[in-house]
C-alpha cells in the first residue's frame, strides 16, 4: 500500500481531531491543574469520553464502538495529550491495550458481552507488571491454578494505569511455571469477584491524574471462560498488544511536546524583557523553531508506525524508534520549552512544569527506552522479524 504524505490527514480525520481538540479545550483544560494537584481524574473528563466514543474508537459498531481505525486512536491520544497526558493515557491504555485484546483475541461471547461496557461506561485495565518482573516481563509469579471448574488466580500485579477507576481487568498469570513464558495465559477478571481487589494508589512525579494502583489477586475465582485467547498463549497476546500499546505512548508524547511547545510560543509573545517581546530575539526562535522541527520528525515516525499497522505490514521496528525517539523529544521540548518562560516555568501557575514531570514516563512505560532499543537492535541484526 502506498501512502500520501504522513502528515496529512483525510476530512474525516480532520474533522475526528477538530472534535477531540475541542473537547480537550472545553472539558479537560480548564481541570488540569486541579486534576494533577487533587491526583484524581474527574468523572466529567471521564463520561465526556464515552460519550464522545473516544473510549472504543476501534470497537466495531454492532457492539457500541465507533468503527474508526488504530491511527484514529492515536489521534485522539496525540489531540488529548496536548493539553493533558494523563488524559491521553486513560485513552490510550483503553483502545491500544484492553479494547485491542478484546478486538484480536476475544471470542463471539466474550466480545458480546465486554465490549458494550467498554465502549460505553467501563473502564478497563492491563495487568502484567509486577514488583520482580518489569521489563523482563514473563517472570511473573502471578499463578493460575485449574480447580476444573474454574481458574484460582494468586499474586499481585504492580503499576496498573487506570485501576482505581477500572471494572474490567486483563490479568496475565501463569498456569505452570515450568512451563516458562509458554505457561502464561490471559484471564478477564472484574471488580467484586471474590478474592479481586486494588490496592495503593502511587502517589507520582506526573500523570498525576493518571491512577496508577497494585491489584491484588487473592484466590480469585476466575470462570473457565473468561480465558482470553488460548490457555498458553497469553505471552502473545501480550507481546503483541504490546508492540502496538508503544505507538500510543509515542502519541502521548508527540502531543505532550507540541502542548509544552505552544505554551512556550504564546509566552514568547506576551513576554517583554529589555523593551521587546521575547520572541524578536534570535536565541529565543532558534530553540523554538529547532523543537519544532524535532516534533516534525516524531510525528512522521508515529503516523507512518500508525499507518503501518493500518496497513496491515510489520511496524514492529517503527513502533519501538517512534516511542524511543518521541520520548526523547518530549523530554527535550518539556524542558527547554520551560527554559523560554524563565523563573515563571518552574511556578505552577504555568503549564510548562507539569509538560516536564509528565515527559518523563514516556521513557518509562510499556517498555523502556532500553528495551525499544533492545527490539530495535535485535531487528536491524536480523534476530528478530
Ligand atoms: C505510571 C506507570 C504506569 C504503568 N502502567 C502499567 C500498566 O498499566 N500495566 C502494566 O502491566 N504495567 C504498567 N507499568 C509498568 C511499566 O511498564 C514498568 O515499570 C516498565 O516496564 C519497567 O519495568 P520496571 O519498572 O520493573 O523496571 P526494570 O525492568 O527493573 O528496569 C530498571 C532499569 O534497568 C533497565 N534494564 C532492564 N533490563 C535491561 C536489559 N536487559 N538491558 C538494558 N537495560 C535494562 C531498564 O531500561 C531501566 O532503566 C506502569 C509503570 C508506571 C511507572
Amino acid at each position: 500500500m502506498q501512502f500520501g504524505p504522513l502528515t496529512r490527514l483525510t476530512d474525516d480525520e480532520q474533522m475526528f481531531v477538530k472534535e477531540v481538540d475541542k473537547f480537550a479545550a472545553t472539558v479537560v483544560k480548564p481541570k488540569v491543574h486541579e486534576m494533577d494537584e487533587s491526583e484524581i481524574m474527574d468523572k466529567s473528563v471521564i463520561n465526556g469520553l464515552f460519550e464522545m466514543g473516544l473510549m472504543g474508537i476501534e470497537v466495531p459498531e454492532e457492539y457500541g464502538g465507533a468503527g474508526g481505525s488504530f491511527f484514529m486512536s492515536i489521534l485522539a491520544i496525540e489531540a488529548l495529550s496536548k493539553v493533558d497526558p494523563s488524559v491521553g493515557v486513560l485513552c490510550d491504555v483503553q483502545n491500544t491495550l484492553v479494547n485491542n485484546i478484546f478486538k484480536r483475541w476475544a471470542n463471539a461471547e466474550q466480545k458480546k458481552k465486554y465490549f458494550p461496557r467498554l465502549s460505553s461506561k467501563e473502564i478497563g485495565s492491563y495487568c502484567l507488571t509486577e514488583a520482580n518482573s518489569g521489563s523482563d516481563a514473563f517472570a511473573m509469579k502471578a499463578r493460575a491454578y485449574d480447580e476444573g471448574s474454574h481458574w484460582r488466580l494468586e499474586g499481585k500485579k504492580i503499576f496498573i494505569t487506570n485501576a482505581k477507576e477500572a471494572n474490567i481487568f486483563v490479568v496475565f498469570a501463569n498456569i505452570n511455571p515450568e512451563l516458562g513464558y509458554k505457561g502464561i495465559t490471559a484471564f478477564i477478571c472484574e471488580r467484586g469477584m471474590p478474592g479481586f481487589s486494588v490496592g495503593k494508589k502511587e502517589v507520582k512525579l506526573g500523570i498525576r491524574a493518571s491512577s496508577t494502583c497494585e491489584v491484588i489477586l487473592d484466590n480469585v475465582k476466575v470462570p473457565k471462560e473468561n480465558v482470553i485467547g488460548e490457555v498458553g498463549k497469553g505471552y502473545k497476546v501480550s507481546i503483541e498488544t504490546l508492540n502496538e500499546g508503544r505507538i500510543g505512548i509515542a502519541a502521548q508524547m508527540l502531543g505532550l511536546a507540541q502542548g509544552a511547545h505552544a505554551g512556550a510560543m504564546e509566552y514568547a509573545r506576551q513576554r517583554v524583557q529589555f523593551g521587546k517581546e521575547l520572541r524578536e530575539y534570535q536565541g529565543i526562535q532558534f530553540d523554538l523553531a529547532e523543537l519544532a522541527t524535532n516534533i516534525e520528525a516524531a510525528k512522521l515516525m508515529v503516523y507512518n508506525a500508525a499507518r503501518l499497522k493500518d496497513a496491515g505490514q510489520n511496524f514492529i521496528k517503527e513502533a519501538a524508534m517512534a516511542k524511543l525517539f518521541a520520548g526523547n523529544v518530549a523530554e527535550e521540548v518539556a524542558s527547554r520549552s520551560l527554559e523560554v518562560y524563565g523563573g515563571y516555568g518552574f511556578i505552577k501557575e504555568f503549564p510548562a512544569e507539569k509538560f516536564y514531570r509528565d515527559a518523563k514516563i514516556g521513557k518509562l512505560y510499556e517498555g523502556t527506552s532500553n528495551m525499544q532499543k533492545a527490539t530495535i537492535f535485535k531487528l536491524i541484526d536480523g534476530q528478530m522479524k
